[in-house]
């Protein structure tokens, strides 16, 4: 346990400007809970080798000492988002990074957290190469395999560079894209944004079933328009999909309509969304033409 420990990087900044270490973020959480600010914290402890999502709550405030921080990447605000859901008075700290916080922002345009209800622990990472000290999966972005290079779209690239294919060619790189999709849902199941109860990806009006792969575009087109506004750029979704599909490059083509057409960046702040129809009243107007 200790070797594995050490793998893992301690924090570069925590809340309330208090030195940054992992023993001070433990100490804060201890401090959380045994004041009652939060009922339960949302961190990482090693289990069997791996560092996973876990709750400490003051039943287990022992296990605190085992709270780490690193690499992991896990949709801890969706965690919140779920448990908020059973019980919405529960009062929820979590340790965030950028697009953690993103996440959050996004949750509570949709109404979805509370932020009066949550505390939070910053971690430094994304979401540059050349941010210093930081620790993010995606500093080490995976090669393309020659093929994928040669027929479909290579995970790495901008959206610009996608839209250099002409027509013809950018709908047959993304349908070999969409061909390879085994429809295990784990780019939605990880998603921190997606919260819909009913899910239109499983609606077999819209969606035919008993294929693989699922009907294709309107599968992922149908994920895509439904991330406008939405999608915070984390990654989990390319992450969890086993066959390599550059959701990520898709999602980020259509937020970046959405910001040219409302002036709108997704999760950068938790004031409106021109998509937001929910609780508040919208004022947001389209961009004359
Ligand atoms: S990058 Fe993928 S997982 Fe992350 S918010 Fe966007 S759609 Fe969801
Ligand atoms: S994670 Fe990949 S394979 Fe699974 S449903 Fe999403 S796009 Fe398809």
């Amino acid at each position: 346990m200790e070797e594995q420990m050490k793998k893992w990087l301690e924090p570069f900044s925590t809340t309330d400007g208090k030195p940054s270490t992992l023993a001070t973020m433990q100490e804060q959480v201890k401090e959380w809970i045994d004041q009652d600010k939060i009922d339960v914290f949302l961190g990482y402890k090693m289990v069997q080798g791996h560092p996973l999502p876990h709750f400490f709550t003051k039943s287990n405030l022992g296990e605190v000492d085992e709270l780490i921080s690193g690499q992991a990447r896990y949709s801890l605000e969706k965690i919140a988002t779920k448990i908020a859901a059973e019980t919405p008075d529960i009062k929820i700290g979590l340790m965030v990074r950028d697009c953690n916080q993103r996440a959050l922002n996004v949750l509570y345009v949709w109404n979805q957290l509370n932020p009066e209800n949550v505390e939070t622990i910053h971690l430094n990472c994304c979401p540059s190469k050349l941010k210093k000290h930081a620790d993010c999966s995606y500093l080490e972005p995976e090669k393309a395999a020659v093929y994928k290079k040669k027929v479909g779209i290579d995970n790495n690239m901008d959206v610009e560079d996608a839209e250099a294919f002409n027509m013809e060619q950018r709908f047959q790189r993304w349908m070999y894209e969409f061909s390879k999709c085994i429809k295990c849902y784990g780019c939605r199941d990880i998603c921190p944004v997606c919260f819909c109860k009913e899910c239109s990806l499983e609606h077999p009006e819209l969606i035919a079933t008993g294929t693989l792969p699922p009907e294709i575009p309107i599968f992922h087109l149908v994920r895509a328009v439904h991330m406008g506004g939405r999608c915070i750029d984390c990654g989990l979704c390319e992450d969890a999909c086993p066959v390599d599909i550059p959701l990520r490059l898709l999602y980020r083509k259509v937020n970046a309509t959405v910001q040219d057409e409302f002036g709108y960046e997704t999760g950068t702040h938790a004031g409106q969304s021109p998509f937001n129809l929910l609780g508040d009243e919208v004022t947001l107007e389209p961009k004359p033409l």
